[in-house]
């Protein structure tokens, strides 16, 4: 069994500075980390190879330093990883990323299953997963909080705001995965040695015949107009009527004066 899991590097921070004039985001000086989320995919595929035996694949998009990300998914335990990279990729929005990822994907040996985080913490969208299934054809679950694979089927819980569900579905299919799915392991001692040795193979754009129009910022139809930090919330006001129909009157009365109502 042949398992691929996409990985997204992104800053260690929740204080995403913008760059007003560009519009992109300020990456020096901020660490970059492995995407929370993409960590329980990798452990997922970690998971199933440790209980029925599997090949894991990581790959990842992005500039060369996303290569210490993928050599901490060799530590922990992944077999093969390709970070996949080129100059052209440079302002792919999130369906250049899918197209991408998808061309990689299919460069590759077959995959039976291929694991996504639910959504990058910088970008957020939760797009990629959905949009490389999409282009590679196959059938996706997202909000994926369970799964375990027997005889080529696999089983998973797909989890709701007040609920779940339970589906079985055949190989091969592409799973958004959420963080109660699992604990991510940390590396081992082993593990880090061997990273350290890896050299990532480099996919470009011509390895992958990825076609120049459909990446970057040719392939890319939605273009980022202004990007902004919202105002930190100013503390509120404490209505302090000592029973209800106070309170609301004191609450209709405040909106009255600030002509919310
Ligand atoms: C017009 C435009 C221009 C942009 N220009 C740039 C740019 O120049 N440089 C830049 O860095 N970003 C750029 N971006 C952002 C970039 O498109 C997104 O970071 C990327 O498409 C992933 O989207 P997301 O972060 O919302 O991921 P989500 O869709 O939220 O991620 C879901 C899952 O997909 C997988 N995934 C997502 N991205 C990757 C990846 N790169 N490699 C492997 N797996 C992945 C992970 O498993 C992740 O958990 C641009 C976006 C737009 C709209």
């Amino acid at each position: 069994m042949h398992i691929i899991v996409c990985l997204k590097q992104v800053p260690d921070t929740n204080d995403v500075r913008i760059d007003p004039e560009t519009n992109t985001l300020i990456r020096e000086g901020v660490a970059s980390i492995m995407n929370p989320f993409d960590e329980n995919a990798l452990e997922a595929a970690l998971a199933i190879k440790d209980a029925q035996g599997a090949t894991v694949t990581a790959i990842s998009m992005g500039p060369p330093q996303a290569g210490d990300m993928l050599r901490e998914a060799i530590a922990r335990g992944a077999d093969n990883v390709y970070l996949v990279s080129d100059r052209a990729f440079a302002g792919s929005d999130t369906l250049a990323t899918s197209y991408a990822l998808a061309k990689a994907i299919r460069t590759l040996p077959a995959a039976d299953l291929v694991l996504f985080g639910k959504q990058a913490i910088d970008g957020d969208t939760a797009q990629v997963g959905p949009g490389v299934a999409e282009l590679l054809g196959l059938p996706i679950i997202t909000y994926v909080r369970k799964v375990t694979v027997q005889d080529q089927q696999l089983e998973v819980e797909r989890a709701f705001e007040d609920g779940f569900e339970r589906m079985s579905v055949p190989l091969p299919a592409v799973l958004t995965v959420l963080k109660e799915t699992n604990v991510p392991r940390m590396a081992s001692l082993r593990g880090r040695m061997k990273a350290k040795k890896v050299e990532v193979p480099v996919l470009k754009a011509a390895d992958i015949e990825a076609e120049s129009h459909h990446v970057g910022l040719t392939g890319s139809p939605t273009q980022v107009i202004r990007i902004f930090t919202p105002p930190k919330k100013q503390g509120g006001v404490t209505l302090d009527g000592s029973h209800g129909q106070e309170a609301a009157q004191q609450a209709v009365a405040l909106l009255r004066e600030r002509k919310v109502i």
